[in-house]
């Protein structure tokens, strides 16, 4: 399953990254204001206790084996509850796409999910990919709840260069018809004197 935000300007991204890169050519989605932001909300939060049973349902019954959680530069629902811009929010959404895993990892133990967490980056005409969490998953010694800090900038994985905007559609040219084609030319062909 992919958990991404539901911005319809990435969504075309995202799913070139899971095909070409991530190799999973299909996969269910999930996708949401924010994608994984809201794993992390209160366990009393009403968004939360909303979308988990579906996702119990999901990584019950469709037997889920590997999350890939995607959250995106300039992403309109960490700007819009921070009121920061795109690189202020930054710190605080790798925190909690790592986070985010870390807790699907905790709520279906013995499902043992592969979860994976990316960040989408744009930078000019570029978009890029970046794992978050590339040693969650290994046996480290768990830190004594040291308040999770961003991770150290994260090489991309994949960079997909923006498309051109599409060349306009070249339009046919206009042939002459040898007949009139308005009421008017008609009109005018008939008054025209004969010789
Ligand atoms: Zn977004």
């Amino acid at each position: 399953m992919v958990l991404y935000c539901s911005d319809g300007r990435w969504n075309e991204a995202f799913d070139e990254f899971c095909h070409h890169s991530l190799m999973i050519p299909r996969y269910d989605r999930f996708a949401l204001p924010g994608g994984p932001a809201f794993l992390t909300r209160a366990p009393t939060d009403p968004l939360l206790l909303a979308l988990r049973p579906q996702l119990d349902y999901l990584v019950e019954h469709h037997e889920l084996d590997r999350i890939v959680l995607i959250t995106h530069y300039a992403c309109g629902h960490y700007q819009q509850q921070l009121k920061a811009e795109p690189a202020a929010c930054l710190p605080t959404q790798l925190t909690e796409t790592v986070r985010a895993a870390e807790l699907l990892r905790q709520w279906y133990p013995k499902h043992e999910l592969t979860v994976e967490a990316y960040l989408a980056m744009r930078t000019d005409r570029r978009l890029s990919f970046h794992r978050l969490d590339p040693v969650a998953k290994a046996a480290a010694p768990i830190a004594a709840e040291k308040p999770a800090s961003p991770p150290p900038a994260p090489r991309p994985v994949q960079t997909i260069p923006l498309k051109p905007k599409a060349p306009p559609v070249a339009t046919p040219p206009k042939i002459k018809s040898p007949y009139p084609t308005t009421p008017l030319d008609w009109l005018n062909r008939l008054n025209k004197p004969r010789k």
